[in-house]
C-alpha cells in the first residue's frame, strides 16, 4: 500500500484537518446550521513572486460535484495577484467545511507547480522548456504534476501517465544508465538510433565520459544530421562557467557543418538560469524546479454568514469581484455591487470570478489543458518575471 489517499478518501472528508470535524460536530450538536460563503484567496506570495497561475481547478470540481453549493470561480488558468480571491464557496457551511482542507491542498500545490513552470517558459521565450522532475515527488502524484507543468508553459512532459493526461507523447532523451552500460557515449547514441522508432528525436547526451565538446563533435560524426540535440547535464563540480562550455560545444559544432545540431541543458536549473542560458541554449529539462515548486498559500477566509458580512481580522469582509483590463491587465478587487467599466488606459474590464458550480453542477464545460496552457501563455506576454 502506498501512503497515500484514495480520490474516495478525499471525497468522504477523511484528509480533513480534526479540528474542522470537531466544527462539525459542535455545529451540529448545538443545531446551528447557517449559510456561510467563503472565499479562497492569497494574502501573500512566496519567492517574491508577483503573479502566480491558478490551477488545480478540475480536481476541485471532482469534490464539489453534487455537493449543494454554489461556487463562483476564476478560470483554470487566470494569471491572479495577492488579495485576489480565485474562488468563493456558497451554501451551508456543514455541507462544505469539511472539503477545506482538501480543497485547498488542491490549488496551493497545482498553482505552485503551474506558476514555477509558467516563470521558466516566460524566461525561455520561444526555447523547448520539457518538464523533468516527477522523479523527486511521490510517483502518484506524477501526472498531477506533468498535468501543471504544461499547463503552466512546459512544451512537453517525460514520463507515460502524465503525458496521457494531457494528450500528448512523452518526451525523453537518453539516461546516464545508457551510457554506462554500454560503456561508450558514440556507441549507446548508435544503438539508441538504430532501435528507437525514427519518428523519436535523436538527442546524445555527452557529459559522461569526457569532455562535452569531443563528445558532441563524436556524436554528430556519428549521426550527421539525424542527431537533434546534444544534452549536457554536466555534473556541478565539472561545470565551472556553463555558458562557456555551451559556447566551446557551439563553436565545434558549427565549425563542422552541425549548425543544426541543437543544445539541450538540464540539472538543477531554475528560471534565472534560463535567463543567463538562453542566448546558447535551445531545450531545457527542468526537474526539481518546477516539481517541488513553491506551493501557493492559499487560505479559506470566511466572508459572509448568514447574510451578514463578516470577516476576521486583517481580512475584508463580503462578497467580491475582480475586474481586469482586457487591454493593460490592471486588476481591481471591489464589492460585489460594482459593475466592469472603463480602465483609465481606455480598455474595457472584464470579470474574473464567473459562476463555476451551481447546486453541485458544472455552469460551463472544463477546458483541455492544451486550452489552458494557450489561454496562459496569451497572458505571459503581459507580466513581468
Ligand atoms: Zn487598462
Amino acid at each position: 500500500m502506498f501512503h497515500t489517499a484514495t480520490w474516495k478518501d478525499v471525497k468522504e472528508g477523511l484528509v480533513t484537518d480534526i479540528y474542522f470535524e470537531r466544527t462539525k460536530k459542535i455545529l451540529e450538536a448545538k443545531g446551528v446550521d447557517l449559510h456561510v460563503r467563503a472565499e479562497f484567496v492569497a494574502h501573500v506570495l512566496r519567492s517574491n513572486w508577483s503573479w502566480a497561475v491558478f490551477a488545480g481547478v478540475e480536481e476541485c470540481a471532482e469534490v464539489l460535484e453534487d455537493l449543494p453549493v454554489d461556487v463562483r470561480m476564476m478560470r483554470e488558468g487566470t494569471i491572479f495577484g495577492t488579495k485576489q480571491p480565485v474562488m468563493e464557496l456558497s451554501g451551508k457551511y456543514l455541507d462544505f467545511g469539511q472539503y477545506e482542507t482538501a480543497l485547498l491542498g488542491l490549488i496551493c500545490q497545482a498553482s505552485g507547480i503551474a506558476t514555477m513552470a509558467a516563470r521558466c517558459k516566460k524566461a525561455a521565450g520561444k526555447k523547448e522548456v520539457i518538464s523533468f522532475g516527477t522523479r523527486r515527488m511521490h510517483p502518484t502524484i506524477a501526472p498531477l504534476i506533468e498535468r501543471n507543468a504544461y499547463i503552466g508553459g512546459c512544451d512537453g512532459v517525460s514520463a507515460g501517465l502524465g503525458a496521457k493526461l494531457i494528450e500528448r507523447e512523452p518526451v525523453g532523451t537518453m539516461p546516464h544508465a545508457l551510457i554506462l552500460i554500454m560503456g561508450d557515449t558514440v556507441k549507446a547514441t548508435r544503438a539508441f538510433d538504430e532501435v528507437i522508432e525514427p519518428t523519436v528525436r535523436r538527442v546524445s547526451l555527452i557529459d559522461t565520459f569526457n569532455d562535452e565538446k569531443i563528445e558532441a563533435v563524436n556524436v554528430a560524426g556519428e549521426l550527421g544530421e539525424r542527431l537533434y540535440a546534444v544534452r549536457l547535464d554536466t555534473p556541478r563540480s565539472r561545470r565551472g562557467d556553463f555558458l562557456e562550455i555551451m559556447r566551446e560545444v557551439r563553436w565545434e559544432l558549427d565549425l563542422r557543418g552541425y549548425k543544426e545540431v541543437k543544445l539541450f541543458l538540464s540539472g538543477g536549473i531554475d528560471e534565472r538560469d534560463i535567463e543567463r542560458y538562453n542566448e546558447l541554449a535551445d531545450a531545457y529539462g527542468i526537474g526539481t524546479t518546477i516539481s517541488n515548486a513553491p506551493v501557493v498559500d492559499f487560505s479559506m477566509d470566511i466572508i459572509e454568514v448568514d447574510g451578514r458580512a463578516v470577516a476576521k481580522r486583517g481580512k475584508m469582509s463580503g462578497r467580491k469581484r475582480v475586474f481586469r483590463c482586457k487591454e493593460c491587465f490592471k486588476t481591481r478587487v471591489c464589492p460585489l455591487t460594482e459593475m466592469p467599466g472603463r480602465c483609465s488606459c481606455g480598455g474595457t474590464e472584464e470579470e474574473l470570478l464567473v459562476p463555476f458550480f451551481s447546486k453541485g453542477h458544472l455552469e460551463q464545460s472544463l477546458p483541455k489543458p492544451s486550452q489552458i496552457r494557450e489561454f496562459v501563455s496569451q497572458q505571459l506576454s503581459k507580466v513581468e518575471l
